[in-house]
């Protein structure tokens, strides 16, 4: 896309000389997300300061048809902010104030581009607790983390990010700036937009300013790590839990692959990986009272499963070293092979032992490692087929194939393609196995009356 000088100078009026860059460098870095296998160089970036500029830039854009796409942390595994048609990235980067924590009415009100983590520290530091944790959260932002819906370990206990949003201030598509919601729980005037626009994937506004609620930090913590002869039997474990009626704050299952990569990874013997079918990670949390309860009722529901040991870490720094396997798993698969095609598929949590058995079947028919991992407590599951050589086009295909036939077999046993991670670029063709003709044509319906001019976000969710 060619856009005419003048139309530049209009812009640069708008945000400064400063915030409109033109060179290929500035463009390359936001060309693309994680996710990698997708980029597209966008003509411009623009860099506005508040949420007056980013109007005048949406009106721009109309004004000359030029596609907008919104960019926070840029760690989105769908390609949701890479311009795939061009034109602008509005990157928020300036965005990053928490303007208010307010103890008294336990929200904060916060700029998009807070990085999630940063927000944690500061309300944790006064006693309270926002518990969204997807496992980018050292890095993704909360404008990113609400447009995908963004989750973590701790949705079984706590909820996703939707739980946690009271209000928002959007540019629309059209350049309007409306807010939505308020400062609280209860507010059932109109449509519920502020739900709508959450997990929207930037495709229906610009969040400019969202209003968070909090709640009271849990008094203890606790982590439980356990090993298993089997994937089914850690499977079998999550079931036990439910039926003790415990609910930790996290339940992550890691199969033996990952254990292995992240063995091969760490080269850390006190992390006891070596030779583990199957590992559980439950993080438990309440009162002292409670989670020393809860710890019993962990400990007894796994080896009900079968678990060969357990071991529990209470001190912040023994936790965080068991927590190590988890949080490098990301880097360990790269030990297996150079290209992933991730999912983030869901399933009833029930038949959680279902989808490894798939994920079996898929291993040896198309022949290529699958790592997987997940969140058992919820259901979601990152199932990793990995490429070692992606140069091989028939590698690449088998990838695809097991990834259709994964997507297949979840919607078989009442799951959805993905839970955490948003449609994007990278699922849109496979949303028509999940979703009515008649539901898609409503979303559609939906998306052309906030951007009539399809200007915000093209190209994503839905297939072209
Ligand atoms: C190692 C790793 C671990 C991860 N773990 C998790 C996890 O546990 N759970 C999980 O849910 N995800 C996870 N992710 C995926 C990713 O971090 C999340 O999707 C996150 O919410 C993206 O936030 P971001 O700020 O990086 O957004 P970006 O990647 O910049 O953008 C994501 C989408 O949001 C839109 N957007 C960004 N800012 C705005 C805004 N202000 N207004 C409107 N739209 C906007 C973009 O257009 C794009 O469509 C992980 C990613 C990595 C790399």
């Amino acid at each position: 896309m060619r856009i005419p000088s003048s139309a530049l100078d209009a812009l640069r009026d708008i945000v400064g000389a400063d915030a409109v860059l033109l060179d290929l460098p500035a463009r390359a870095a936001h060309s693309a997300d994680s996710l990698e296998r997708v980029s597209a160089l966008p003509d411009v970036v623009v860099v506005p300061a508040d949420a007056a500029q980013v109007a005048r830039v949406m009106q721009w854009c109309v004004a000359h048809r030029v596609p907008l796409t919104p960019r926070g942390g840029g760690t989105g595994y769908s390609g949701g902010a890479v311009p795939v048609l061009g034109g602008v990235v509005l990157s928020m980067a300036r965005f990053t104030r928490i303007l208010e924590i307010d103890e008294h009415n336990l929200l904060a009100v916060v700029e998009p581009n807070v990085i999630t983590a940063d927000l944690q520290a500061a309300v944790e530091a006064r006693g309270l607790f926002y518990p969204p944790d997807p496992q980018s959260m050292t890095e993704c932002a909360i404008g990113g983390n609400i447009a995908e819906n963004a989750g973590g370990p701790r949705a079984f206990k706590y909820g996703v990010t939707r739980q946690y949003v009271l209000g928002l201030e959007v540019v629309l598509p059209t350049g309007e700036r409306i807010e939505t919601g308020g400062r609280t729980v209860k507010n059932v005037v109109g449509y519920d937009l502020t739900q709508l626009l959450i997990g929207s994937e930037g495709t229906l506004g610009i969040i400019t300013r969202a209003t968070l609620r909090l709640i009271p930090k849990p008094e203890a913590r606790a982590t439980l790590q356990a090993a298993f002869p089997s994937i089914a039997a850690a499977a079998r474990a999550v079931d036990e839990f439910v039926v003790r009626r415990v609910v930790p704050a996290t339940i992550e299952i890691i199969d033996g692959m990952c254990l292995d990569a992240v063995e091969r990874l760490l080269d850390d013997a006190s992390l006891q990986l070596h030779g583990i079918p199957a590992m559980l990670l439950v993080d438990v949390d309440g009162s002292q009272a409670q989670v020393a309860q809860d710890l019993g009722s962990a400990d007894d529901a796994c080896r009900a499963a079968g678990a060969t040991w357990c071991r529990v870490a209470t001190d912040a720094d023994e936790r965080e070293h068991l927590w190590a396997v988890r949080r490098q798993l990301s880097p360990a698969l790269k030990m297996i092979a150079p290209y992933k095609v991730n999912n983030d598929i869901v399933v009833p949590k029930g038949r959680i032992p279902e989808l490894f058995a798939l994920v079996t079947d898929l291993r040896e028919r198309y022949g290529l490692p699958i790592p997987s991992f997940g969140h058992a407590g919820d259901g979601n599951i990152h199932v990793n087929v990995m490429v070692p050589d992606p140069g091989d086009a028939r590698q690449m295909e088998r990838a695809e194939a097991a990834q259709a036939d994964l997507f297949d077999g979840v919607i078989a046993l009442g799951g959805v393609i993905s839970g955490e991670h948003g449609i994007g670029v990278t699922k849109s063709a496979y949303i028509g196995r999940n979703l009515s003709a008649d539901a898609i044509a409503l979303m559609k319906r939906v998306k052309q009356a906030f951007d009539p001019h399809g200007l915000l976000n093209p190209g994503k969710i839905f297939p072209e």
